[in-house]
């Protein structure tokens, strides 16, 4: 964006907007972000829901100058391989997966091979993603119910996949949002989970393992257009700035919208 300072990676801050944020950074339990008085501070906040819109609204602006390209990061050549990918992925990182698909697909390259393939071959292969007797019943399962319900094909909408062994909402959302192109729900994984609480995005959710009410929050406050990219850049978001453990608020470009930031020990 011209005008603005040159930064060192993406989602991170400049040394000279760092040094500037942490000038202004509140002590702790002072009632406000700083310059953003009219955001409350914590993720249980009571913001009006078209001031939280607005709010979502410039954020959405960030992510799409931070991460232009944010998409899903498992490796995929088509519909079913990103299902599987997806299956896989639970519990595991998107790089253990990356590693296994390959040998996976090279010997069961689609649904009907797959749907007649040995459990114990299956499991040698996918045993580095873990969780992987229950990952081969269930990518099995789906490939068995894509031959024998949908003829080979995998379906295209949430309704559809959600009825396939192994696969729930997040999976769906992943499977239609990013190969089908269509913006049926939000993908809720724990970096969205996570930075939709500290966000301040999600009113309605108990906790950052909340899913559903995380998913409905967002389908309110975000355009339906920006749902499947905003849910990837927020993976990113995760991965590379605002941690589990050690969110970098100094240097995070969303700190000024982030009604969370500098709470953290
Ligand atoms: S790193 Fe800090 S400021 Fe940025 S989104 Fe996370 S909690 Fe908010």
């Amino acid at each position: 964006m011209p005008g603005r300072p040159k930064r060192s990676e993406p989602g991170r801050l400049s040394r000279s907007e760092s040094r500037k944020a942490s000038r202004a950074a509140p002590r702790k339990g002072s009632p406000s972000v700083p310059g953003k008085a009219s955001i409350p501070r914590g993720p249980a906040v009571s913001e009006a829901p078209a001031a939280r819109r607005r709010r979502a609204a410039r954020i959405i602006a960030e992510l799409q100058e931070l991460y232009p390209d944010a998409t899903c990061a498992l490796v995929h050549r088509n519909a079913f391989e990103l299902l599987v990918a997806t299956i896989l992925s639970a519990q595991s990182t998107d790089v253990t997966v990356n590693k296994v698909t390959p040998v996976l697909f090279d010997r069961y390259p689609d649904p009907e091979s797959l749907a007649a393939a040995s459990p114990g071959d299956i499991e040698k292969i996918v045993y580095p993603t873990g969780f992987f007797r229950q990952k081969t019943r269930s990518i099995i399962g789906a490939a068995r119910a894509i031959v024998e319900e949908f003829g080979g094909r995998v379906p295209g909408t949430v309704a559809e996949l959600t009825r396939l062994p192994g696969v729930a909402r997040k999976t769906a959302n992943v499977v239609v949002g990013t190969w089908f192109g269509r913006n049926e729900g939000v993908i809720v994984d724990t970096h969205v989970g996570r930075l939709a609480r500290r966000l301040a995005l999600s009113p309605s959710s108990r906790n950052e393992k909340d899913a559903l009410r995380i998913e409905q929050d967002l389908m309110e406050v975000l355009p339906q257009d920006q749902w499947t990219f905003t849910a990837h850049a927020l993976v990113w978001h995760g991965r590379k700035v605002c941690s589990a453990r050690k969110p970098d608020c100094p240097q995070c470009r969303l700190q000024k919208l982030c009604p969370s930031a500098f709470t953290f020990d």
